[in-house]
């Protein structure tokens, strides 16, 4: 994963008829980036599919959107600007310093963002049993050997195991529990993640898969993946 440049406030992201612009993250600290995933291709793909999703969710009129692993909080940061108060966001971390720092970015951009330190979404459920509108996860997508898998620290940002899906295997049985019936899902994956796998694995838990974004960045072949109800 590489990185890349945050979005001055001053630079704007323009589609059609709406203007967006990148969270600011200049208060991450080097000491923060030593244990929290720093925003990079990956983060800002997933930031450009909610942004080119915007129509859509906007009509969806989402009351609750859940990211799992924010990291540094920019995607839900991202999430909670464009679709604005009529909504609450929730975050989840293994990491308890990507929830404090996660809390830093949202307060540094204006937004609330309810933090809780689990693992996926465990710690919201019952809670939130099927309720999400908007589920994001940028999961640790690199293939890894097995036992690099399950740290809590800054391993956990990208150690995917087995085809890199080890982490994103387990979320997909709670996806059913946990999305509200008009729910979307959102997922970052890697060629090597093996999409078809996962559109089969989904199609079990009853969601259809689309790729709506995808991207060379070096040698990673990203996409977005988005689900919902057949
Ligand atoms: N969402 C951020 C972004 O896009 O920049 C961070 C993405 S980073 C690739 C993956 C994140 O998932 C890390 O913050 C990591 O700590 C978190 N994570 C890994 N395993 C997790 C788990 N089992 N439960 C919750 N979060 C997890």
């Amino acid at each position: 994963m590489s990185t890349r440049q945050s979005c001055s406030p001053l630079k704007y992201r323009i589609t059609t008829n709406v203007t967006f612009c990148y969270p600011n993250f200049s208060h991450l600290t080097d000491e923060d980036l030593k244990h929290v995933y720093e925003p990079a291709e990956d983060s800002f793909l997933l930031l450009d599919a909610i942004e080119n999703d915007y129509e859509y969710l906007r009509k969806q009129e989402p009351s609750i959107c859940v990211e799992v692993g924010s990291g540094s909080g920019v995607c839900i940061t991202f999430l909670a600007r464009v679709l604005g108060e009529s909504a609450v966001y929730w975050s989840t971390d293994i990491n308890p310093v990507a929830a404090r720092v996660t809390r830093k970015t949202a307060e540094s951009n204006n937004v609330q963002v309810e933090l809780v330190i689990t693992d996926l979404v465990t710690g919201l459920l019952p809670r939130l049993y099927k309720s999400v509108d908007v589920l994001l996860f940028n999961p640790p997508y690199v293939v890894t050997p097995p036992e690099e898998v399950g740290s809590n620290s800054i391993e956990a940002s990208w150690a995917g195991g087995t085809d890199g899906r080890q982490v994103m295997n387990r979320l997909f049985p709670k996806v059913k529990d946990i999305l509200s019936p008009k729910g979307v899902f959102y997922l970052v994956i890697v060629k090597e993640n093996n999409q078809d796998d996962i559109e089969k694995i989904m199609l079990n838990e009853g969601f259809k898969m689309e790729n709506i974004l995808t991207r060379r960045t070096g040698p990673e072949l990203l996409s977005v993946l988005k689900f919902t109800r057949l």
